[in-house]
This record gives C-alpha cells, structure tokens and sequence, in this order.
C-alpha cells in the first residue's frame, strides 16, 4: 500500500522570543482544525536567550531587549508542546548558537538548524539558511570569536557564502530536470527579486520603502533566487520583513513537463491581530515517522566541502567563482559522488535522538534582580577554543 497521510506543519514569521503566545496561537488552530501539528517551522528572530548572560550577545534596540519566554523552554519550567524547528534571523542569542555552527538541541524537542543545514522530517526534506546578507562579511569565514566583542555581535549573524554555496549542492543531478529536490527551504530574509513573482503593486503600497530598495537590488539576499532555481524547493518559507507575502516561481521545462513552482511565504511578527502564522498539510508516506532525521546528501556535503571552513578570520574562495581567482580546486561541484554517498551509508540509522540536550549554561530558574548580575563571560560557552 502506497497511502499517504498529512503533516501538519505550523510555520511562522520572525518569532521574537514569544515562545508562549505561538505555542497558545497553535493549540487554538488545533481546536479549530480538530488536528494536532506535527512540527513547528519558526524563520528567524527567535532568540533563544538562556539567562541575562545572552542579551549582550543578541543584536538588538534597547527598548526591545529583553528575556522573553524562551528561557523557560531552556530550564525546563515548560517544555515545547509540538517539535520545533527554526532557523536563525538577525536578532538572536548569538554567542549561543555559535554553540552549534551546524545545528542541534537548544531546549527539549526545540532544534535549530545551525548557519546551514537539510534534514529531514517525515521524509521530506527541509534545508535551511540561518542569518541576513551583507555584502561585507558575505564573503569570510565563520571565524572563532573568543571573546565575542560587540562587532561579532553583528558579523556572526552574516550570511556566509561557503553555506550558500554548500546549500547549492543539493541540486538535482544534471539530467534531472523534473524533480523538486527539496520539499520546504527556509531563508530569514528574503530572496531578492521575489516580490516580482508575487503581487508586488500590493506589496510596494502597504510598505512604501520597499519599492526603492527592490528596484535597487537592496532587499533581501541577491544569492537566494539561484538557490530557488537550483534546489527548486516546493515551498520557501521567509520572515523579517514584517509583512504577509505570498509568491509562485515558476521552474524551467517543456511543454506540461516541469517541476512543480516554488511556492513562497513570507509571514508577519507575532502580535495580536497581523498574520505571523500559517497552517500546512503536505502529504507524506503513510508510514512516515514525525520525527527529524539527518540527510545523508547534505552530510556527504558537509564532509566534502570542510576544506572551504576554517576558524581563521579568513576570505574563503569558492570553488564555482567565476573570474580571475585561480581555482585551488581539483572539482567545482560537490554535489556527492556515489562513492560519498556510500561513505554515508556506513553511519546506519540516521534519525536524530530526542535526548541528546545538554546545558551548557546555567538555567535560569527565576528571574530575580540578582539573576541580571552574572557576567556574559560566566555564561558564553566557546566550543571552537575548548
Ligand atoms: P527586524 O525585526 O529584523 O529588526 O527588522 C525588520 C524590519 O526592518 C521590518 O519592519 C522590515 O520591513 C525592515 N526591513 C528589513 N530589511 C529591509 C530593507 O531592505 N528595506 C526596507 N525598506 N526595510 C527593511
Ligand atoms: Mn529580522
């Protein structure tokens, strides 16, 4: 029998820390819908701060810089009622989630996806990309931040290249041209360009700024819509522009022959009343597990590519660069070969064990006036010099 059933799958905008308002929001949709979800897809500005310890580490206005309810989540006062997943934006516990440059545990049943990441959940295949762009530390390493000195504070949330480029990998095979390789990727900021592909009149009325900067190619990520077309995801799930946007992206084919568009969603913050939360049903085997797992493609590229990583604070010259770079490189695509698949095969199970958190920082049980006096040193945890 080849059923399928549906995952229900929440997904929402920037997250801001308000772990407990998504969390009621959902059990709400639940009653509605009369199901329960299956997995939560959070893009971006989720700030999981621990303790106070955190706050100097995230990026963010004074007046909004604050615990939030993630802490809680993290000591264990409350647990995450539905499997989390979320990716990181330009406003997060930085120096914590350099902690997992590629991915892991951050609170019981609450997994982040690290600078880049694919993996699976009930089979389908979710590749992600944490931080914004800019084009001044796109370029560079994710270097080792001993000290993580306010200027890091920044610089770490920095989209990098050598994970855009890593992402690309997991494009179909040359003479596949009608498959959708990746089921849902998720970016915080936008791809540039996107608002072509959906209503942008509407768009550029409600938010009057946008305009001149789309125009100008200055909104969103410049990289992203040739990730769209190589990796041709069914869904791309967005944030941080604060605005609800749909877009279709049509794929290259011939005739009726084509891969399904990607379709795009942007989703608003989450206060009361904007739309920062958006129900889905994808269709999965009907014996499919709703739990997350590891893709074999992407370890095999994560093994390929470690050459193109280092903690230096280095410019990393990319294998498929076109110009006068000479190429250090004896291949310019990692996409695997059978060989590194087989290497992979050799790891056996790969679904991601439930209990393997671990605090790493001191739990903040109550948030009392003496808890804000622990120095961020006490608490930031650097592996890369441990
Ligand atoms: P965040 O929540 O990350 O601090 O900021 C998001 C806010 O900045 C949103 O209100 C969004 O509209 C605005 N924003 C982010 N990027 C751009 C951009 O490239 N152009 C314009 N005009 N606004 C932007
Ligand atoms: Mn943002």
């Amino acid at each position: 029998n080849n059923g399928e059933k549906k995952a229900k799958i929440a997904v929402v905008g920037c997250s801001h820390g308000e772990m407990d308002a998504i969390y009621e929001t959902m059990a709400l949709i639940e009653e509605k819908k009369g199901y329960k979800f299956d997995l939560l897809i959070c893009c971006g500005d989720y700030q999981a701060v621990r303790n106070h310890g955190d706050l100097p580490h995230m990026s963010i206005p004074p007046k909004y810089r604050s615990l939030q309810t993630f802490y809680k989540y993290y000591s264990g006062e409350k647990k995450a009622p539905v499997l989390t997943l979320f990716i990181g934006g330009n406003h997060e516990a930085s120096g914590f989630l350099c902690e997992l440059p590629n991915g892991g545990w951050v609170a019981p049943n609450i997994f982040y996806m690290g600078f880049a990441n694919c993996i699976q959940f009930a089979g389908l295949r979710i590749a992600g990309l944490s931080g914004i762009y800019s084009h001044g530390d796109v370029e560079f390493s994710h270097y080792e931040r001993p000290a993580f000195a306010e200027r890091d504070v920044k610089s770490a949330y920095h989209v990098r290249n050598v994970d855009m480029f890593r992402l690309r990998q997991l494009k179909a095979a040359n003479n596949d041209k009608l498959s959708n390789p990746i089921d849902i990727m998720l970016s915080h900021d936008w791809p540039g360009g996107i608002p072509d592909f959906g209503d942008s009149a509407w768009l550029f009325k409600k938010k009057d700024l946008f305009e001149a900067d789309h125009k100008s190619g200055k909104l969103g990520n410049p990289a992203l819509m040739k990730l769209i077309y190589d990796c041709r995801p069914r869904y791309y799930l967005a944030a941080h522009l604060h605005i609800k946007f749909a877009a279709l992206v049509p794929h290259k084919g011939s005739g009726s022959e084509r891969p399904q568009p990607t379709r795009f969603l942007s989703l608003d913050k989450p206060i009361p009343g904007r739309q920062f939360m958006q129900a889905l049903e994808i269709n999965v085997a009907s014996d499919a597990k709703m739990e997350l797992s590891y893709d074999p493609e992407w370890l095999a590229i994560l093994k390929n590519t470690d050459l193109l990583t280092t903690a230096d604070k280095t410019k990393i010259v990319l294998p498929d660069r076109i110009g006068s770079v000479p190429c250090v490189y004896d291949r310019k695509d990692f996409r695997p070969t059978a060989e590194e698949m087989e290497e992979i095969t050799k790891l056996g199970d790969l679904t991601i064990k439930t209990d393997t958190f671990k605090h790493t920082a001191p739990p903040l049980k109550e948030d009392t006036s003496e808890a804000k006096n622990v120095p961020p040193s006490a608490y930031y945890h650097n592996p890369q010099s441990a």
